[in-house]
């Protein structure tokens, strides 16, 4: 079928929870897990002198998963050297050659699904849904930038010219790209940076977050199987703070690939314009503080669900979940004590099973920054409810989902990355000040908006200085090639993954004229 645009491609299927077998092969795999995993630097001609560290799952940190190791300075470097010498080459292989490589990929992380699924519930507490549409959207991105690729740097574009004269735009790689990515995505936004990066020419070194070295390691391996070569396509685990510092210092990169909290992404652009080099490009898809603006014309119910879903739901722990519901108040009673009951039924515990709604946070570290931010609601705002959690929870890293209703959206300084969920009431005439209030918190990412009435959809829609808005629906979940995502202002600088003007930041642009 053609698709939004233009393209014949489908997006991947992801798990068919109707057919027995397909169940099955996903228990199966998830059961023979117990393996444990093992992640190094991947850079021909370096071992690592660093000592591994233990990984352990965060349902249950009695259980270990594997280990990882770390890159040493020397391996850093040695990584930069290969990438330098090996970008030419690769630059120079026509784009249908590495799209097709892209293809090959997405092929062989269908073959390792159930593989990849079990490491992303085991290394990040993924729940197997949300470990499914990891799976999915890695797929997605590599055909879709395939796609991509041929169309933008398939052939040069001809221009006009004078008689005697032909004028051609070429598109290359602009040379060592280096692709930092989080834990909250581990495969799929791992994957849609580097692919990107690959099929339009750069060598890249990806150093991925220290929480998921191992499902980093299983996506490099496979691009290496699907035939990227091995100095083009390298892995630095290691500290944000060392060997992404080290990373972002040097002369030799010429971009930079993050996605991460807006402080780091800062610290990234500080360190690429103090150095005495070329001026790097840096793509940084950062943080949000993102509302839902329900108007009393809304459903309450398919507010309340819209809300759940996307404030709670992968615990939290995305950055486009809805941080602020604005309700108004002729709703307001109605809809906090909807939310109240359908906390009560919401499913905490290990992610392993089917029947989990929401499982751990990533690590100690977020769960004591998400403890402290509940202490001060406690005291500065009304808490509305705190979810019940299983005892099954009492040797992993979960914080309980919970609400509270707040004054002011000044009282949130920041983005809470965790399932917690501020309620605000508001009055009919206060539709502007809200609007103004959330563009002067800075973020653009997501924005949910719940109403019946046009005038005010569009008002909200069109004011809003977001980059994905949502209307009547959850705010969560874009599809590659369907949403293209990323905001604005403090959220990132574009262009949106998963759309059509992703790729154009990743090229370097040469016309050559010849006079015939
Ligand atoms: P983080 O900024 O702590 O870390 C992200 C990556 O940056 C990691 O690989 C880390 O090791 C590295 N890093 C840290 N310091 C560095 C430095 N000085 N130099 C180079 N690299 C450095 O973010 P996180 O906690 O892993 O992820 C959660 C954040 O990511 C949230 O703010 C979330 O909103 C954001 N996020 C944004 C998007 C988006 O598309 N806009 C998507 C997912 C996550």
């Amino acid at each position: 079928p053609v698709g939004l645009f233009g393209e014949q491609r489908k997006n991947s299927m992801g798990v068919n929870f109707g057919n027995d077998n397909e169940i099955k092969a996903l228990a199966d795999a998830i059961a023979a897990s117990v393996q444990s995993w093992k992640a190094t630097p991947l850079v021909p001609g370096a071992t690592s002198s660093a000592t591994p560290t233990p990984v352990t799952d965060p349902a249950d940190r009695r259980r270990t998963v594997g280990s990882w190791q770390a890159a040493d300075s020397a391996t850093v470097e040695k990584a930069l050297g290969n990438a330098a010498a090996a970008q030419p080459d690769w630059d120079r292989m026509p784009a249908a050659g590495r799209a097709k490589i892209l293809e090959h990929t997405a092929d062989l992380l269908e073959t390792h699904r159930g593989e990849l699924i079990a490491l992303c519930v085991r290394e990040a507490g993924k729940t197997i849904p949300d470990a499914i549409a990891e799976v999915r959207e890695a797929v997605d991105f590599c055909r879709y930038y395939a796609n991509q690729a041929r169309k933008l740097l398939g052939h040069p574009e001809v221009l006009p010219g004078p008689t005697g004269e032909s004028n051609q735009l070429f598109l290359h790689g602009r040379g060592v790209f280096v692709c930092i990515s989080p834990w909250n995505f581990p495969l799929a936004i791992f994957m849609g940076q580097v692919v990107a990066a690959l099929v339009t020419g750069n060598a890249v070194i990806a150093k991925p977050a220290e929480q998921t070295n191992l499902v980093a390691f299983r996506a490099t391996q496979i691009l290496h199987e699907a035939g990227v070569p091995a100095a083009v396509m390298q892995l630095l685990p290691g500290d944000g703070a060392t060997v992404g510092a080290a990373l972002c210092k040097d002369p030799r990169v010429a971009g930079v690939a993050f996605t991460g909290s807006t402080e780091t992404a800062r610290a990234i652009n500080r360190a690429l314009a103090a150095r005495d080099a070329a001026i790097a490009v840096l793509i940084a898809e950062t943080g949000g503080q993102n509302a839902l603006i329900a108007d009393s014309s809304s459903l309450p119910e398919q507010v309340v669900k819209d809300a759940v879903n996307s404030a709670f739901y992968s615990a939290g722990q995305r950055c486009s979940c809805a941080r602020i519901l604005f309700v108004q108040e002729d709703i307001a009673d109605k809809v906090i004590a909807m939310l109240a009951g359908a906390m009560d039924e919401l499913k905490i515990g290990e992610p392993r099973l089917l029947s989990t709604d929401i499982g751990p946070v990533i690590d100690e570290d977020a769960k004591k920054i998400l403890d402290e931010h509940s202490a001060r609601m406690e005291k500065e705002a009304r808490l509305i409810k705190v979810a019940k959690m299983g005892e099954e929870a009492a040797h992993g890293t979960f914080f309980a989902p919970r609400a509270f209703e707040i004054n002011s959206l000044c009282q949130l300084k920041r983005e809470v990355f965790g399932p917690v969920l501020h309620v605000l009431r508001w009055k009919a005439a206060d539709l502007e000040k809200i609007i103004d209030q959330i563009n002067a918190t800075g973020y653009g990412l997501t924005l949910g908006v719940h109403s019946r009435i046009d005038s005010t959809i569009e008002k909200i829609s069109r004011n809003v200085k977001v980059g994905n808005c949502y209307v009547n629906r959850n705010q969560i979940g874009a599809v590659v090639g369907v949403q293209p995502f990323g905001g604005e202002g403090l959220s990132g600088t574009g262009p949106k993954a998963g759309g059509p003007h992703y790729l154009t930041r990743f090229v370097t642009e040469r016309t050559v004229t010849i006079n015939t």
